[in-house]
Parts: structure tokens; sequence; C-alpha cells
């Protein structure tokens, strides 16, 4: 076994945006270019996505285009594993199984849950509950070691770290204890800047999204609510749209950002212009990532191939892992049944 391996997912609930960027995508990038790079898997949780709901051609629909987006981000399936997770019918088998490990008690304690039980009053499913012991399957399925998340996935990590000690206590030694590695940005708000940014929630701007559009929603961001005139000091570290200066600025031209955040402070940069400033970087940054997605988008039938690819690689790990598993938990196993 290799000495780490990387698992992250990506649900198919609409357009990726700043902050799945920002928190994991970008991450993922990075690390296939990392010259002592991991082996590494990345899945469009599309079982995940039956949690909310959602039409059967969206879903198939979105799956294809966050394959055009992760492409376009430049993930490449020459040196990662990217597939769909529905195409490793394994997921949903260890799902079950890890049901029957997992406490109770513990997913009640997940905030998540309650955030999109809240959110979903009309359909409070049991699919909702059990999200992370899901989610734990597909970690661990992989043996993965290493999990790049945003940190709203932190507590659904710490789960699946016990239901891999419940199950190794259990059964026997089987399962590593997967870590999180999160990025700087690991929790971007919302452009109501209070709130997660979110797929489910309407509050981000999307990775393909039109430049008039990008410009027009950053126009009305939510800033440092403690600046209600245009000569008020402004609070660079509880700005939203500091923080995306931060990513967006900060890493080209630091002597820039160093002067946004004295006078924003001093006041001698007003908010409506700061955030006309941060647009042109946001756009200059994301031409590039829609253009690309734009392209993979007129090419169904390449994507579908390269899901199929990745289909394969992971099925290998994913039918050998089922084996051992059966094999410890006692039920028949596909080689007893040849
Ligand atoms: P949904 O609202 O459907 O749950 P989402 O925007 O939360 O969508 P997910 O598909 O659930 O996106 O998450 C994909 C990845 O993006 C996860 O690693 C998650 O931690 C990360 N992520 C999501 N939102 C943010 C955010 N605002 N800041 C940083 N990381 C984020
Ligand atoms: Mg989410």
């Amino acid at each position: 076994m290799p000495r780490h391996r990387i698992f992250s997912g990506i649900q198919p609930t609409g357009e990726p945006h700043l902050g799945n960027y920002l928190g994991a995508i970008r991450q993922w990038v990075e690390q296939q270019e990392a010259p002592d790079r991991a082996d590494a898997l990345y899945a469009i949780v599309d079982y995940h996505a039956l949690t909310i709901e959602i039409e059967p051609e969206q879903l198939a629909a979105w799956t294809l285009d966050m394959t055009a987006s992760l492409l376009a981000c430049g993930l490449d399936p020459q040196k990662v594993t990217l597939f769909r997770q529905s195409d490793v019918p394994e997921h949903a088998e260890l799902g079950w199984i890890f049901s029957c490990v997992a406490a109770l008690g513990d997913l009640q304690r997940m905030t998540q849950f309650k955030d999109k039980a809240e959110q979903n009053k009309d359909n409070i499913n049991v699919g909702l509950f059990t999200y992370p012991v899901l989610q734990a399957a597909d970690i661990l399925l992989y043996k993965a070691t290493q999990v790049p998340v945003g940190e709203d996935q932190v507590q659904h990590l710490e789960l699946s770290r016990e239901v891999a000690r419940r199950f190794n206590r259990r059964f026997g030694e089987t399962f590593p204890e997967p870590q999180p590695l999160l990025s700087k940005v690991a929790r971007l708000r919302g452009l109501d800047g209070s709130a997660k940014m979110s797929k489910s929630k309407g509050n981000t701007v999307a990775l393909g999204e039109a430049p008039e559009t990008i410009r027009a929603k950053l126009k009305v961001a939510v800033t440092d609510p403690a600046r209600l005139r245009r000569n008020d000091p402004g609070h660079p570290e509880v700005c939203n749209i500091f923080t995306l200066h931060g990513c967006f600025t900060g890493p080209r031209d630091p002597e820039r950002l160093a002067a946004i955040e004295r006078d924003c402070r001093s006041a001698a940069l007003g908010c409506v212009d700061c955030k006309k400033e941060l647009a042109d970087r946001v756009v200059e940054q994301l031409t590039p990532i829609r253009e690309a997605q734009a392209a993979w988008r007129a090419r169904p039938d390449d994507l579908r191939d390269l899901l199929e690819v990745g289909r394969k690689k992971a099925a290998a790990i994913a039918e050998a892992t089922m084996e051992e598993v059966r094999a410890r938990i006692g039920v028949r196993g596909l080689a007893k049944r040849r």
C-alpha cells in the first residue's frame, strides 16, 4: 500500500463556487503537481446528492457538468482517479455495513445534519442523517489517509475515524484513520458575509459565472458590517471581501494587498472601489476556467469516457477492500460465489 492515499468528493448539486475551489479543488490540483504526490481519488458523489430533491435528468446532467468543471480547474485524469460514486456500487455496500458500526449518538451531534434539516424542512430523509456514514465508506473503501476538504467536513471526518476504529476493534485491523487536509481558506463565507458559501444556499460566485454577473454580485456583497458610512475606518480581518483579496490579489501582488489593508483601515479606500477592484481580479482569474469549462461541456462523450477510465481504476481498489471486508464480517465474498 502507498504511504498516503488521498480521497475527496464533491456533490453534483449545482455549479462549483469559490468556496469549493478555495477550500477543496485548488488543493486537489496542487497536490497532483507535487513531485512526491500521493495516489489520489476524487469522486463526484451522486448518491450523496440524492439527499435533496433532485430530478433524475438533473442529477445526471450535473454529474457530467461537475466533471467538466473539475477538469477545467486543472484536475488531470492521467495523474489522479476521477470518477462517479454510483459507478462503484461498493460505496453503498460498505455504507450499510458502516451503519451497523457507527453510533447513533455520534451521528446526532453532526451540525451539518442540523443545518440541512433546517434548510429542507419538508424533506428530512434518513439519508440526510446518515450522510456521514456513506462518506466514511467513500473514504475508507480506498483506505485513504488524507482528505482535502473544507472546514465544514472536519466533524464528518472525526466520525470516519471513529467508524474505522469501531470496525477495527470489532472485526480486526482493516482501515487507517483518515486525517483532514485543510487549506488556508477552509471556510469561505457567502456573498451575504455570514453563512458558509454553499451551492444550496444561493450565496455563491460560481466558477463559470459570466463577468457581468460576477461584477453585479460582488457589487452588492456584504463587507465589514461596522463600516456604515464611507469615511468610517474598516476592519479587514472581519471582511469577506478582504479574505477574497487575500486569494485573488495577494498571491500576485502582496504589496497591493498590504496597501488595501492599510487604506481600508484609514478609510482612504471605500468598499465600492475595493469591491470593483476585487471583481477585476476575480474575472481575470476565472476567465480561463470558464473558457475551459465551456470547451469540456461541448465534449460530453469524452467526459463519459474519462469517467469510465476513472471507474475502472476506482473499482479495482474498491473490490479488493470489499473482499477483505466481506471475509472479516462473515458474509460470502465474490471469490466464494464463483
Ligand atoms: P451543498 O450546499 O450541496 O452541500 P457545498 O457548496 O457545500 O454544496 P459540497 O459538494 O458539499 O459543496 O462540498 C465539496 C467540497 O467543498 C468539500 O470539501 C467542502 O468542505 C468544500 N466547501 C464547500 N463549501 C465551502 C466553503 N464555503 N469554504 C471552503 N470549502 C468549502
Ligand atoms: Mg456541502
